[in-house]
């Protein structure tokens, strides 16, 4: 038995997560679900946003599955993420027919390293009008992410692994990374590795994105380009998310509460449902996970969808028609 934290949160969150446990109730997985509070509603309540309890739930169970919370969101999931030592921020994007997008065939997935780089908050000001900010890369931090990229292709069936940096510029920290990756890519020849300076791959990504399969990248061009190629297929509702560490993982989706549309049940439960394939892929469910998948591209081929994506289907119904699919 897995035990998987599960934490609804706020908003759509809570509408997204039963949809996906639904789902992954039409398998016999051995998990246990252990359900915690999170967020905006339980600040109100017991005036913590993340209480003791939730976070030693989570410290107890193999996965979290995160739902959304609304204002909260820095108290929750941030928390969560430094807390669990998460290194790993995974960022698929990937183009569904019958969805508008930008490039049809595109699967991309950006694997960020989530420790370091310039987002450790090792900022000054030096002076009156002089600030400086300090960019931390180390060999073991890259060469976990490295690692960790490589062993995703070969596990999710993938070809490419590219590196993006700047070691041309940043001789230093980025020249260590892209040493790092390109000695790392000498332990995986099933995989093609290449690398690009981080400009050029941005133009590349939207002249050209079929040439990437898996992006490994520090923390900062990460976060840039897990947005960026987040729009090239279009859509938040389809937007899953992980983060990985030694001992936890959390899975969430890119979206947050939607106050705007919570409670009308037409929340688009696509990404949740994604998230939490990622979760089957950690822990070794691939042909389930691709079941998955499957099911909901053909949902969504078909135009069983929710209004986000121009259907008529209440989130429920749609859940629904996914679980058909899965059972064909
Ligand atoms: P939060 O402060 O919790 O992030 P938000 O107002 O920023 O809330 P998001 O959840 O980030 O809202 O969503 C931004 C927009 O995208 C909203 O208009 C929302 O309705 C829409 N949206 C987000 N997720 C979904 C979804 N799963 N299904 C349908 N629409 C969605
Ligand atoms: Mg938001």
């Amino acid at each position: 038995m897995k035990k998987i934290a599960v934490i609804p949160g706020d908003g759509i969150g809570k509408e997204v997560m039963s949809a996906c446990l639904k789902v992954l109730e039409a398998f016999d997985f051995p998990f246990e679900y252990v359900f915690a509070e999170a967020g905006d509603e339980t600040k109100e309540k017991t005036g913590e946003a993340l209480p003791d309890e939730t976070l030693q739930i989570c410290k107890e169970s193999s996965a979290v599955l995160f739902g959304a919370a609304g204002e909260t969101a820095a108290d929750v999931i941030v928390r969560l993420r430094l807390e669990l030592e998460t290194f790993a921020n995974l960022r698929p994007a990937k183009s569904y027919k019958g969805v508008k997008c930008l490039f049809d065939n595109v699967d991309i997935v950006v694997v960020r390293e989530n420790t370091e780089c310039l987002y450790k908050g090792l900022e000054f000001e030096v002076k009156k009008g002089v600030t400086e900010g300090i960019r931390i890369i180390t060999e073991k931090a890259s060469e976990r992410i490295a690692r960790y990229a490589f062993e995703l292709a070969r596990r999710d069936g993938r070809k490419r692994v590219t590196a993006l940096h700047k070691a041309n510029v940043m001789k230093k920290t980025c020249g260590l990374f892209r040493d790092v990756c390109r000695r790392v890519a000498r332990d995986y020849d099933d995989i093609e590795f290449s690398d690009y300076y981080i400009d050029a791959g941005c133009m590349y990504l939207v002249l050209d994105p079929w040439r990437f399969d898996v992006i490994v990248t520090t923390n900062m061009f990460g976060d840039i380009v897990s947005d960026l190629i987040a729009g090239l297929v279009g859509g938040l509702g389809l937007a899953p998310s992980a983060n990985i560490g030694e001992k936890y993982a959390i899975f969430e989706p890119v979206h947050g509460s939607a106050p705007d549309i919570a409670g009308k049940g037409i929340a688009n439960p696509s990404a949740m449902i994604l998230s939490s394939t990622l979760m089957l892929r950690h822990f070794g469910y691939i042909s389930e996970a691709e079941r998955i998948e499957k099911a909901l591209e053909k949902t969504i081929a078909e135009g069983k969808t929710t209004p986000d994506l121009g259907g008529n289907l209440k989130t429920d119904e749609m859940v629904e028609e996914i679980i058909k699919n899965i059972e064909e």
